[in-house]
């Protein structure tokens, strides 16, 4: 009677181990079949130099302090100064830096670098059609 109880019990432990293994695992014995998830996980660590204008802008931030004067106009009583990036390759140097008040940062950025803009972008097209 208790030979019984204690087989049943043995048997069910038995099943138990295997689907601990993972043998009753559909995934089990699929080589890194989560690594996905971890990929997804660590993408956005992976940016590098691509990282977004915003934080290429707070790099001059942090280096020179905020905008507090104008280079072009001279204005004193421009509510907002900004940094402004000469060529917007945004390369971490200075000297493709200048503080601008809002509105010669507007004028400047659609004289010099805003046309450059759409250009790119029918080029990148381009590639991408090739
Ligand atoms: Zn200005």
């Amino acid at each position: 009677m208790s030979m019984k109880g204690k087989k049943h019990s043995s048997e069910a432990r038995k099943k138990m181990s295997e689907s601990k293994k993972g043998k009753l695992n559909p995934a089990f014995g699929k080589p890194n079949w989560n690594s996905g998830l971890f990929l997804g996980e660590k993408s956005p660590q992976w940016k590098g130099d691509n990282a977004g204008t915003h934080s290429k802008h707070t790099w001059v931030v942090v280096h020179y302090g905020k905008a507090d004067k104008c280079e072009i106009c001279e204005t004193k009583t421009a509510k907002k100064y900004e940094w402004s990036n000469k060529n917007h390759k945004y390369r971490r140097n200075i000297e493709d830096w200048q503080m601008l008040c809002r509105k010669c940062h507007l004028k400047y950025d659609r004289k010099n670098n805003g046309y450059l803009m759409p250009n790119e972008k029918i080029k990148y097209n381009a590639q991408q059609n090739r």
